[in-house]
């Protein structure tokens, strides 16, 4: 497989605080005055997050099902990591089955004459795909990386202006990948429980900002939501995690449920934004309790919300309501 040429160590996640580290966060851009949460600001889209990797999946699904490859062109194969060269060679002929998502992974199954294999794609920072069906074709811009051509015609086509997404692919019958391996529970999956985050927390010293964060912890809690989330359950950001109580991470499962649940529905509006031949559109846009509102008057007590920075990334939270 393509990964091995670079080795474990060249394979920090979308979720190390390597990566974080050597990836500036998007969330120094001013958040406009009205509170929409994904729209785009100076042009810049706003980093895709699960509900935003989630509705993509919905929305290439109803697509592309059952829909056979024709070919795959790559204009850059300079991702996250190197597109593997073999990568049309896989999918020409393939029929993409389904396509399924763990974290903000998106993994197309696909079977080509008896062989089976998985795609497997990251948005990273910027990325984004689109189904462009033959009447809305565009010429290809700058930053479209790779097109999908299917036999009815329609296009996928990548697009990623800062390049950390990535395209991958995994051989046989099983999506087993390193990238995975080390993923958390999925938010809104029974396994991610309080019980699972007050043992992985106990003797751990960091924020619980933080630690929700980790990718390792629980999988597609970005930096929106999990402000979101501690607003909702009450919990200040700087809270140390090994320290909260298991009747507070009872709260704190259902605000991150409720948080994701909440965008994942304004997501559904927002469907179409995906197979439009412009793009650049489908971020969604929620009400924020405290993101991107410093200074503002909280919505439950008019107390303004602060902003601090943790692990390089911005905080958003209500002095009086969180503590
Ligand atoms: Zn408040």
């Amino acid at each position: 497989m393509q990964f091995c040429r670079f080795g474990l160590e060249g394979l920090s996640d979308y979720d190390s605080p390597r990566f974080a580290l050597r990836h500036p966060a998007i969330d120094s851009i001013s958040v406009s005055s009205c509170h929409n949460l994904f729209l785009p600001v100076h042009g810049k889209p706003a980093m895709p997050e699960l509900p935003e990797v989630e509705t993509t999946r919905i929305g290439l699904l109803k697509l592309i099902q059952g829909k056979r490859v024709a070919e795959v062109i790559v204009r850059d194969r300079r991702l996250r990591w190197p597109v593997p060269a073999n990568l049309g060679a896989r999918l020409r002929g393939a029929t993409i089955e389904t396509i399924s998502r763990r974290g903000k992974y998106l993994l197309w199954d696909c079977e080509n004459k008896g062989e089976r294999g998985f795609l497997l794609s990251h948005l990273g920072m910027s990325g984004s795909l689109r189904v462009l069906r033959q009447r809305d074709e565009c010429p290809p811009g700058k930053h479209d990386h790779i097109d999908i051509r299917l036999t009815d015609q329609s296009i996928i086509r990548y697009t990623d202006p800062r390049r950390f997404g990535a395209m991958l692919w995994i051989e046989g019958r099983e999506p087993n990948h390193p990238l995975l391996d080390v993923l958390g529970p999925e938010p809104l999956s029974a396994e991610f429980s309080a019980q699972h985050l007050f043992r992985a927390s106990r003797g751990r010293s960091l924020s619980i900002k933080e630690f929700v964060m980790n990718g390792h912890i629980v999988v597609g809690v970005g930096n929106i939501y999990a402000s979101e989330s501690l607003y909702r359950a009450g919990i200040h950001p700087g809270r140390v995690a090994g320290k909260i109580s298991m009747a507070r991470y009872e709260r704190l499962v259902i605000a991150i449920r409720d948080t994701l649940n909440a965008a994942l529905q304004a997501g559904g509006s927002s469907l179409r934004n995906y197979v439009k031949a412009d793009g650049d559109e489908g971020y969604f846009q929620i009400d924020a309790f405290v993101y991107g509102r410093e200074g503002k008057p909280c919505r439950a007590c008019s107390q303004p919300i602060r902003s601090i920075v943790q692990g390089q990334r911005s905080t958003y939270y209500c002095p009086a309501c969180q503590h």
